[in-house]
């Protein structure tokens, strides 16, 4: 997520209004004609404007759960073992966000992956 220290001191620009913000919490919206799918981006405090940084859907949402909870375990129990479930929970998430990125962005004609689209899926 943008929570991080050296992602809120980054600006982005939005390409509507050419207005400057640091990113902070995601925006999502529906996406018509799709139940369970949804549009997270970033929502311009200037004008408004909707900037897509990725596509969510049931699955990834799924996969981003036991991501948090293989975290969660870790947290509480810093076993080897554990550690390599968050490493193996964070690679499938990151399978499941580009496969879902790469199904759904040309269907819905979005722009092909930016730069927050990727910070959000490596520190996730
Ligand atoms: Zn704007």
């Amino acid at each position: 997520m943008l929570d991080n220290k050296t992602d809120r001191s980054a600006q982005v620009v939005c390409p509507e209004c050419e207005g400057r913000y640091a990113p902070g919490d995601f925006t999502t919206q529906d996406v018509e004609g799709q139940p369970g799918l949804k549009n997270i981006g970033l929502g311009c405090p200037h004008c408004g404007h909707f900037m897509h940084c990725f596509i969510e859907d049931a699955r990834m949402r799924r996969y981003r759960a036991t991501l948090m909870q293989r975290r969660i375990d870790w947290a509480r129990r810093n076993t080897p073992g554990n550690w390599r479930a968050v490493e193996r929970a964070k690679e499938k998430f990151g399978r499941v966000f580009d496969e879902t990125q790469a199904q759904w962005r040309p269907a819905l004609g979005l722009p092909a992956p930016g730069q927050m689209g990727e910070k959000e899926r490596v520190l996730t």
